[in-house]
């Protein structure tokens, strides 16, 4: 038996009010001529936080433009910027959401390696640590600030750079960071964080490390979008713990047939991960009768529409290619059905799922 011995996130700080520190927590990692590159989420453009980003010298500010999820592309073109412009940097730190923190990861190992992003895409590819990075959450669900993964989509598939220099050196969770976000996308990425409770918890992968943070994150997830009255601070307080306790849980185990047939979603559509999760999760009472009633009952006490029907008129050829995806992710799968997955979940079966939809 090998067990799995897994990197963590250097340093964390929580609260209110900590993004306050940035300048001080970057201090000691400044290098001689080397700025700090900030990769801001493009919604905080002309916003309050902006003047709150502690730049020194020759310090970057860039907004980060995730209306598409990060492509290996983008991330290599940023990465090549940042050489052009100034050999090396001190560090790279992302302000935003899943995308944007993924960014900044990716970034940041590819100011050490060579070649493109789309190479490393797989398990254990890359050959260096980046420079410094730093992650801060302005959105809570993802488990992206915790996560061994950045996920891109590259010219042949959708995957991360999976490996032991991927996660964040320093994250810095402040809650306040959240309070603008809108309700629907709060709840989207939200519920990424209840979806990978219940595939972690009901997984075949789960062993008392993964229980213990799903737990928690499953009880914080139900507070936050089962409660009664108007959204506080509190919440906000709640989900990002959730998020990073379901990110722990699933680092020793897995996620399951939501993420599978999602991925598979976004790779053909371009469907973001969150609301994808939701569409997907919307009609797997087969796979997870309780956590479907359960996630049913949030989307209908927090007023939010799922879409359905986006896979009406798609050619054959096209549900091969999301079956190909979705089907790629052994892992997953074997964590959601077993050993003898391929048995249970047949093509016949996946291309009816994805007609659902
Ligand atoms: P996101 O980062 O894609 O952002 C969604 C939208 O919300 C964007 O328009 C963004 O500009 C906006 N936004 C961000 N913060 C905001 C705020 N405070 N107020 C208002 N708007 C705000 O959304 P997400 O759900 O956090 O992340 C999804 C991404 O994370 C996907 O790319 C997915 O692949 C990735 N992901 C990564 C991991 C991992 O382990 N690395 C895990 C899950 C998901
Ligand atoms: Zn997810």
């Amino acid at each position: 038996m090998q067990f799995r011995n897994f990197k963590m996130v250097g340093y964390v700080v929580y609260g209110r009010g900590s993004f306050n520190q940035l300048n001080e927590i970057l201090a000691t990692h400044r290098k001689p001529n080397a700025p700090m590159i900030f990769l801001v989420d493009h919604f905080f453009e002309g916003k309050e936080l902006v003047n709150r980003v502690p730049l020194q010298q020759n310090d970057k500010l860039i907004f980060a433009d995730v209306t598409y999820e990060p492509k290996t592309k983008q991330v290599d073109a940023l990465a090549q910027q940042l050489k052009d412009e100034f050999g090396t940097v001190s560090g790279v730190i992302g302000i935003g959401g899943g995308s944007t923190m993924d960014l900044a990861k990716a970034v940041a190992l590819m100011m050490n390696n060579s070649g493109s992003s789309a190479d490393y895409q797989g398990w254990d590819l890359v050959k260096q640590p980046g420079v410094y990075k730093v992650g801060i959450p302005t959105l809570s669900g993802t488990g992206a600030e915790v996560s061994r993964t950045t996920v891109l989509t590259g010219p042949t598939k959708k995957l991360g750079m999976n490996s032991d220099f991927t996660p964040f050196d320093q994250i810095v969770l402040d809650p306040e960071l959240c309070k603008d976000a809108p309700a629907n996308q709060r709840f989207y990425t939200g519920m990424d964080c209840y979806i990978h409770c219940i595939e972690s918890l009901t997984g075949t992968y789960l062993n008392e490390f993964s229980k213990s943070y799903g737990d928690k994150a499953l009880q914080l997830c139900r507070e936050v979008f089962l409660s009664d009255g108007e959204w506080t601070d509190e919440h906000d307080d709640k989900l990002m713990m959730a998020s990073y306790a379901g990110g722990m849980s699933i680092a020793y185990s897995q996620v399951g047939v939501a993420h599978a047939v999602s991925y598979g979603l976004s790779y053909l559509l371009g469907t973001k991960h969150g609301i994808g999760n939701c569409i997907v999760m919307n009609h797997l009472e087969e796979y997870y009768p309780e956590g479907v009633a359960e996630f049913k009952q949030m989307v209908q006490k927090n007023n939010i529409d799922i879409p359905e029907g986006i896979c009406i008129g798609l050619t054959d050829e096209q549900f091969e290619t999301m079956m190909n995806v979705s089907l790629g992710m052994k892992p997953l799968w074997e964590n959601a059905l077993g050993k003898n997955w391929e048995a249970i979940m047949t093509r016949e079966k996946l291309r009816a799922l994805y007609e659902k939809l």
